[in-house]
């Protein structure tokens, strides 16, 4: 089964056009969240990611673009941009967002497979999804310490998260400890993947990377795709009409930063 994972696409029509044209084959689609907020396209991305899906857990921006959280934690220019989105969705793209579930849940039937261990067997278990971190759907997993602290906790290998629009991930296994995953690409502006192989034995936090909004400083739209046969994971960078995105921003009078973020990658 091979399971194409989009997150934080933030109303950016054009990127998530862009991923899905560049995607291999794929059986399903599992969204982590965050499919407007920031962007000038929330009623068109909500329709298309709506239609792909099998899987979706709500990001803070579809909580806060449908009243259901207070703006006080959000700064002025993503509040302004939360405002704006939620008196724009239709009524029908509002109610589906608000209804979204909170993650995390566990990613379908998929699993992670068992392994000899040094300390014994390991039998499969489920993998997960969420937007923050599976304790709490708003918290940033950033740094390796943040990593270790759910990993160290965790009975679960493998989670796919997002939220921070960072590509790439973490992992803990005995041998070698803590890792930072990071997605190293050779080109600034062409279509790019990379195949991680997950190993059974160690635990993963995985972030598919930002559809629509980038801020690890590539401006290019970031998906993955798992291929739970193969175990593994591939990271892909794709390059879109990021003129026309900025476009939608400009249009809507959203404020100009927003715009300009896109082509900096942060
Ligand atoms: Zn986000």
């Amino acid at each position: 089964m091979r399971i194409l994972l989009l997150s934080d696409i933030h109303g950016n029509l054009e990127a998530l056009e862009a991923c899905l044209a560049a995607a291999p084959q794929y059986d399903s689609v599992a969204n982590l969240g965050d499919i407007v907020g920031y962007g000038g396209s929330p009623n068109e991305v909500t329709v298309r990611a709506r239609g792909l899906g099998s899987l979706f857990v709500r990001g803070n921006h579809d909580k806060a673009c449908t009243g259901q959280e207070g703006l006080e934690y959000f700064n002025p220019i993503a509040a302004w941009a939360a405002m704006w989105t939620q008196e724009n969705l239709t009524p029908e793209n509002y109610e589906w967002l608000r209804a979204l579930p909170s993650g995390p849940l566990p990613l379908g039937d998929a699993q992670s497979p068992a392994a000899k261990a040094e300390n014994g067997d390991i039998a499969p278990v489920p993998v997960y999804t969420c937007h923050g971190s599976p304790g709490d759907e708003d918290e940033y997993i950033i740094s390796i310490q943040d990593a270790l602290d759910v990993l160290m906790r965790s009975s679960t290998r493998l989670t796919f998260f997002g939220h921070t629009h960072i590509q790439g991930g973490f992992s803990l296994d005995v041998k070698r400890g803590g890792l930072v995953l990071n997605p190293m690409y050779v080109t600034p502006n062409d279509s790019e993947q990379l195949q991680f192989p997950l190993e059974p034995t160690t635990k993963y936090l995985i972030n598919p990377g930002s559809v629509g909004q980038p801020r690890d400083g590539d401006w290019r739209a970031g998906f993955a795709l798992f291929d739970t046969d193969a175990y593994a994971v591939t990271f892909f960078r794709v390059p879109y009409n990021v003129e026309a995105a900025q476009q939608h921003i400009y249009d809507a009078n959203l404020p100009d930063r927003l715009a300009l973020r896109l082509k900096e990658g942060r």
